[in-house]
């Protein structure tokens, strides 16, 4: 084991520390799970009033299944490959890290899943504040604003679908894998045993050009961020058996 890889073991030790620790850590889950969810009813309010027709409903909301399909994978992508465990959000991402040692979750009702998951994205919540602003102001209407009301929504499902590959499914779930609308078992299992690959959480199918962005822009995770987790003894996250 090189200096640096024990190095990064107790960083990541002393960052789950923290976050095992320090309440405001925990609170920062609650708080943005709350703020999607309440951004989301309000960023619907707002659009559902516009009319755009069937044709340009079908178009904006396949567009924003690639979208939320990519934007999540890269997001995912760049949470994978972060060690800096000293920064003020290190806690997170070490968190963030135990989803690779987690094959099984404990089952839960996909309406907590969706609420509870969508606590680990701060980004989203970011992202809602201003979609609001902008179909509140005008400034995204019609069209745009449902591609932003669709691609939040589903960014959340993309957790939801992630956390349905490590249950046990039922006829529904299985079936809406198979069909590729949520991601299969099978589609997903590679990003656990094998190294840099399968990031996206939707249904997988922007994987292809993820892996290749994955490829050239990092060394993947089975050598660097899952070894640094090693030597952690404590528990898994929340939600997770
Ligand atoms: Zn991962
Ligand atoms: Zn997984």
């Amino acid at each position: 084991m090189s200096v640096t890889m024990t190095v990064k073991q107790q960083q990541f030790n002393a960052a789950m520390e923290k976050y095992d620790k320090k309440p405001e850590y925990q609170l920062v889950g609650r708080v943005v799970s709350f703020a999607v969810i309440v951004l989301q009813v309000l960023l619907a309010v707002l659009t559902i009033s516009q009319s755009i027709g069937p044709a340009q409903q079908v178009l904006v909301f396949a567009a924003a299944y690639i979208a939320a399909d990519f934007i999540n994978g890269l997001v995912h992508m760049f949470m994978d490959n972060n060690d800096d465990y000293e920064s003020p959000a290190g806690p997170l991402v070490a968190s963030f890290h135990l989803h690779h040692r987690t094959p099984r979750y404990k089952k839960n009702n996909v309406l907590f899943v969706y609420y509870h998951e969508s606590g680990a994205k701060i980004w989203l919540a970011f992202f809602l504040v201003f979609a609001v602003l902008g179909v509140w102001q005008g400034v995204l209407s019609g069209v745009a604003a449902y591609g932003v009301l669709y691609f939040s929504v589903l960014s959340s499902i993309a957790e939801v679908s992630h956390y349905l590959c490590h249950v046990p499914l039922s006829g529904m779930t299985r079936f809406l894998g198979q069909i590729g609308l949520l991601m299969s078992k099978r589609h997903h299992r590679p990003h656990h045993t094998e190294d840099n690959v399968n990031y996206a959480f939707l249904n997988g199918m922007t994987d292809p050009l993820l892996n290749v962005i994955a490829k050239h822009v990092y060394p993947g995770y089975k050598k660097t961020t899952d070894i640094h987790y090693a030597q952690y003894a404590g528990a898994d996250t929340e939600n997770r058996a």
